[in-house]
């Protein structure tokens, strides 16, 4: 089973178990219950084998706003079992929107994050500096896995040593790839038009790795992930995953 750890396409993709991203910023209450609707459409738990959801406010797209959209996010994630992340949330000092708000709002998901026990998915560019400070001041307990990873081995270094996981989707530097242990890595199809096997395909390649291993790897994971979360024990159902 391939894992697609971040994704904004709504539709599953077969042999694949993915988490759909959506934006609380861009309404995403409509897209949780267009899901919900497509999800009893199929039997009702057909959703859960293969898509999770990861609930956020992107930086992108954040305003005054924000605080209302944190409670609804709340909303979400309290009461929608799909929700296994919090993201993609971040930091992004070349967008448009203004960056004290950005800073506010993603210091409030991850409140969130701590409070509800749920791992976040982060996107970052260019504030790596108070990206590393915030997780240090807010004491963070929760994995945060930063998506779309382009930089060097340098800065992938310096993300995992303090306890950063990385994905990596289309586009990456190939020795950041090798540099990554397959313990801290994730794939992604993010915006790409690209199955994520050929994702897994292409950096098993360059890891130079069988992609069953790699496969088994990141499954591993994904399962202890979620073995580790608070709410429904309906996780730990071997039957709900498509073999
Ligand atoms: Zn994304």
């Amino acid at each position: 089973m391939f894992i697609d750890i971040h994704t904004h396409k709504k539709q599953p993709e077969s042999g694949a178990m993915s988490v759909v991203s959506l934006d609380m910023m861009d309404d995403a209450s409509q897209d949780l219950e267009l899901l919900k609707a497509r999800d009893i459409l199929i039997e009702g738990k057909s959703l859960l084998q293969q898509q999770f959801l990861s609930v956020g406010l992107h930086p992108w797209h954040i305003d005054k706003s924000f605080e209302k959209r944190i409670r609804q996010l709340e909303n979400a994630v309290s009461s929608d079992f799909r929700v296994i992340m919090i993201g993609e949330a971040g930091l992004d000092r070349v967008c448009g929107s203004d960056y004290a708000l950005q800073k506010a709002a993603f210091i409030a998901q991850v409140a969130v994050s701590e409070k509800y026990g749920l791992p976040m998915i982060i996107h970052c560019v260019k504030a790596f500096d108070d990206l590393l400070a915030i997780r240090k001041a807010e004491r963070v307990t929760q994995k945060w896995i930063l998506h779309g990873f382009r930089g060097k081995p340098q800065q992938a270094d310096q993300l995992v040593s303090h306890g950063i996981d990385i994905s990596f989707g289309e586009k990456y530097n190939a020795d950041s790839v090798r540099f990554v242990s397959k313990d801290k890595l994730w794939l992604e199809t993010d915006e790409s038009t690209k199955a994520i096997g050929e994702i897994y395909a292409s950096i098993a390649e360059i890891k130079r790795m069988d992609i069953v291993e790699l496969e088994k790897e990141i499954e591993k994971k994904f399962k202890l992930m979620l073995s580790r979360q608070q709410s429904p024990s309906v996780y730990d159902n071997e039957n709900l995953w498509v073999k």
